[in-house]
């Protein structure tokens, strides 16, 4: 048997997404209600068993991983684990990341890029603060800057990722891409995904398609599509006269996985082979109950179980939760 994780439609599995917390510093009114109930500490994987788990991934043939939240950055100790799993990059491991709503970077960055850290993703929705503040709900434009300026400083790579809101930030789009080019930052446009209960908000009023977006962008720049395969779900465009890749993620008007490459591993050691789909396997069971060594042969059947693709909806009476977890538990 291969010692790679492949699943039954021949896609290799080398990219392990980690939510490392599902708390956070944030309440984005697009990801959690304003009163979160997060869960129960002793569900939540230790640090240890993360890291546990991480290590059985690389020796399986994972060759990037991103560490997401939650805010990965407040969880206590993740320092720790990024320090562990640094150690392993030129050592099975080729890459890793995180995704961040930026507002511990400016503390961080410097730890991050001694470590291994090369790139990050850092969670941008709007240049004004009172709007960044408004959709945020707790968070601090300045600071996040600072923190993005941070980063750049000490040599990391920053991709702006900017999740598309009707009625929001439409407008906003082309000066968030001259404010991203200027600064040679990437960015990827995403549309906002059907994951969890958000409260009183309403997710078919903050839906807004890409390809609206994107014909929109379209009049203004001459946007040439380019061929960056990352295994994920952006596709990809240079814009004539900037300095800047611009991706775009659309689950709900494209399909994106036929190059599917990745799981991800909730804080509470659930993998799910989709992030659309349900199906997952319960590792911290498999971990805590049966011991390390069972953790192999259930990623080889867990991985058997990937499914071609996801089932994504969104409509304006319909049910649009097509999946219970929120972003924040399985990890943007
Ligand atoms: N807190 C970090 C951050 O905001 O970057 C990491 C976790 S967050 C869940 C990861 C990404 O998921 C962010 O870029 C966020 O904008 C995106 N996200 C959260 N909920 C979403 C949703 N319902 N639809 C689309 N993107 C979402
Ligand atoms: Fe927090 Fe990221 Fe969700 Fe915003 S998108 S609430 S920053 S986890």
């Amino acid at each position: 048997m291969s010692n790679q994780l492949i699943d039954p439609f021949g896609r290799e599995v080398n990219y392990l997404r980690v939510s490392v917390t599902d708390r956070c510093d944030f309440r984005c009114t697009y990801c959690m209600s304003e009163n979160m109930t997060f869960l129960p500490k002793k569900d939540i994987l230790s640090l240890e068993e993360l890291e546990t788990i991480c290590n059985v991934f690389i020796k399986l043939g994972t060759k990037k991983i991103r560490l997401t939240g939650g805010e990965p950055l407040v969880r206590k100790g993740i320092l720790n684990l990024i320090k562990n799993l640094g150690k392993k990059i030129g050592n099975g491991l080729e890459e890793l990341t995180l995704t961040t709503n930026g507002s511990q970077l400016q503390k961080y960055a410097e730890f991050l890029k001694e470590n291994g850290v090369n790139r990050v993703n850092v969670s941008l929705d709007h240049l004004d603060p009172s709007k960044f503040r408004e959709i945020t709900r707790w968070g601090n434009l300045d600071l996040v800057l600072a923190g993005i300026q941070k980063a750049k400083s000490v040599g990391i790579k920053v991709k702006i990722n900017t999740v598309a809101l009707k009625d929001f930030n439409e407008k906003n789009i082309i000066e968030m891409i001259e404010w991203c080019s200027l600064n040679e930052y990437d960015m990827t446009l995403i549309e906002v995904m059907p994951m969890g209960d958000i409260g009183s908000e309403n997710r078919f009023n903050q839906y807004l398609p890409l390809s609206e977006v994107k014909e929109r962008l379209s009049k203004k720049f001459n946007l040439i599509n380019i061929p960056k395969k990352t295994g994920g779900p952006a596709r990809y465009y240079k814009i004539e006269g900037k300095k800047i890749d611009l991706g775009f993620i659309t689950p709900l008007t494209h399909n994106f996985c036929e190059t599917c490459n990745r799981v991800r591993l909730t804080c509470t050691g659930i993998l799910y082979m989709c992030l659309g789909q349900d199906d997952n396997v319960d590792l911290k069971n498999i971990l805590r109950n049966k011991g390390s060594s069972f953790l192999e042969d259930s990623l080889f059947k867990a991985i058997s179980r990937k499914p071609k693709g996801h089932d994504f909806n969104i409509s304006k009476s319909g049910i649009n939760i097509s999946s219970n977890r929120h972003m924040s538990v399985t990890g943007g």
